[in-house]
């Protein structure tokens, strides 16, 4: 299989690489590098493209030229604050340019496309855990935007036959248990690796954003869903597609929630330091609750999470953070 990943040196991304080379697959990297690492795709056997996937002039030569078998479409902006001060640079970014790439797949005649959504198209959720039947009413530009992306590729699929997977993940978190590659955004604003950078004194301490939610301790609840269970979800759905599978979307979670607090605690066993922490007011637009119905992706792909356990999730950022990049590229 001939794989074009947008995005594969991005944290999802460059697992999803490695996953797909290793499963034999001929993987191109088209990234912009504006968030991306190089260090996150050198090694991996995959050929890595720096440009823009608005760019025509990069993008219909490259897919006309190699002929995908399938795109993998991560790159994408992914900060819900950012998203609401500047709306424009999240519909440019995350529907505007990936227009261009589906216009060239179009042109190459690459009718396979696995996509990165999120549950954040579902706004606040009517029901717990949440299926992918929920009313899709986001409340952020960010989840507006991906939400976009899929009306656009059903449109796509009834218009010119190309099939597509939506991926809605729930909370990314981990490593590859190597320490190789991992995760570093900048800011980084996620829960764990906020956490790590506190316990190792790279921050003066973590916030715990409200701790006066309806929840069993008061802290928001999260389902932590491996990066390299997600990554593996990408292998299912590019095989789910060869066997011709119609457009699809598929919840990606454990099913399991976590509190706040119970993550703080699973990071102070793993690294059996005490996390500075502070209990401060609610972060705007977070829902208490966010807990993936994922029994459509087992039925379906075959998926099923290998990492069940909030410890074993936060060893593997733990892995990264003390890896040989010391948790950044
Ligand atoms: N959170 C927190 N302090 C932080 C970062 C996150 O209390 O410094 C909370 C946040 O309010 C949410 C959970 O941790 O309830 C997960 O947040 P994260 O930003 O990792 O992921 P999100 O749920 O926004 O996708």
């Amino acid at each position: 299989m001939k794989i074009l990943v947008t995005g594969g040196a991005g944290y999802i991304g460059s697992h999803t690489v490695r996953q797909l080379v290793r499963s034999g697959a001929e993987v191109t990297v088209l990234d912009s590098m504006i968030y991306g690492h190089p260090a996150a795709v050198e090694g991996s056997g995959a050929k890595l493209v720096k440009g823009d996937l608005g760019d025509a002039s990069i993008v219909y030569p490259l897919l006309v030229r190699e002929k995908f078998d399938a795109v993998v479409h991560f790159a994408a902006f992914i900060q819900v604050g950012e998203s609401v001060q500047d709306p424009l640079k999240y519909y440019e970014n995350n529907i505007a340019k990936p227009l261009t790439l589906l216009r060239a797949m179009l042109l190459a005649g690459t009718r396979k496309f696995v996509f990165s959504s999120t549950a954040a198209t579902y706004g606040v959720p009517s029901q717990m855990p949440i299926p992918e039947t929920e009313k899709q009413d986001p409340i952020n530009p960010y989840g507006g935007s991906k939400l976009m992306l899929e009306k656009v590729c059903r449109d796509c699929e009834k218009a010119y036959g190309l099939k597509s997977v939506f991926l809605r993940y729930f909370n990314a978190s981990g490593s590859a248990g190597d320490g190789t590659i991992g995760e570093d955004h900048d800011p980084e604003t996620h829960l764990i690796p906020v956490i790590l950078q506190a316990i190792k004194g790279e921050r003066p301490g973590i916030t715990v954003f409200g701790t006066d939610y309806d929840t069993p301790d008061g802290t928001c609840v999260r389902d932590y869903v491996h990066v390299d269970d997600l990554a593996d979800a990408h292998l299912r759905a590019l095989d789910y597609l060869m066997k011709g599978g119609k457009t699809e979307c598929f919840n990606l979670g454990t099913g399991k929630g976590l509190s706040v607090k119970e993550i703080i605690d699973a990071a102070e066993k793993v690294t059996g330091k005490k996390a500075p922490v502070t209990y401060g007011e609610r972060r705007e637009g977070d829902p208490p609750y966010l807990i993936a119905d994922a029994t459509k992706a087992r039925d379906i792909l075959g998926w099923v999470p290998k990492y069940q356990d909030a410890l074993q999730i936060v060893e593997t950022a733990w892995q990264w953070a003390n890896g040989p990049h010391g948790g950044h590229y």
